[in-house]
């Protein structure tokens, strides 16, 4: 059989059959197997309800696997937590109108003096519009010549 290049990684392989598309690497197996995963859960509810037992009964028996994946992982849970407030602000703006929330408003940038407040620190700046990934930036404030 010919060459062809793999979904994955895009370096040349030879297939065993007509239908396959990835190479046998373990990366680009994972892909394939995420792939599968993803289309299987979208359309087979019966697959759905199984995989949401079996990761109920793992969590049973591993209670303390989020508790310690986020003590591990402090940036990144610090990261889904701010993406978290994002996305429960967009929810709570999403509902229909006279059931919007009271507590989201527009910050009056004028009526804050800039002294009170230090904003240095990480941030992740998250697009509302397209479809990109959120971009970690830095703010640092920067000292005024007083005049
Ligand atoms: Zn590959």
């Amino acid at each position: 059989m010919e060459s062809v290049p793999c979904a994955g990684c895009s370096t040349f392989f030879v297939p065993r059959n007509k239908c396959q598309i990835f190479c046998s690497e373990p990366d680009c197996q994972r892909v394939r197997k995420a792939l599968w995963q993803k289309q299987k859960l979208a359309t087979d509810p019966e697959y759905k309800e199984g995989q949401r037992l079996a990761q109920k009964k793992w969590l049973q028996n591993n209670p303390d696997y989020w508790k310690n994946y986020r003590h591990m992982n402090l940036k990144k849970a610090d990261r889904n937590r701010s993406l978290q407030k994002i996305r429960n602000m967009r929810n709570r703006q999403d509902q229909p109108v006279g059931k919007v929330s009271k507590t989201i408003g527009i910050a009056k940038m004028d009526a804050r003096k800039s002294r009170e407040y230090n904003l240095s620190g990480e941030y992740w700046l998250v697009p509302t519009v397209a479809k990109m990934d959120a971009v970690k930036i830095f703010i640092t404030s920067v000292p005024v010549n007083s005049p």
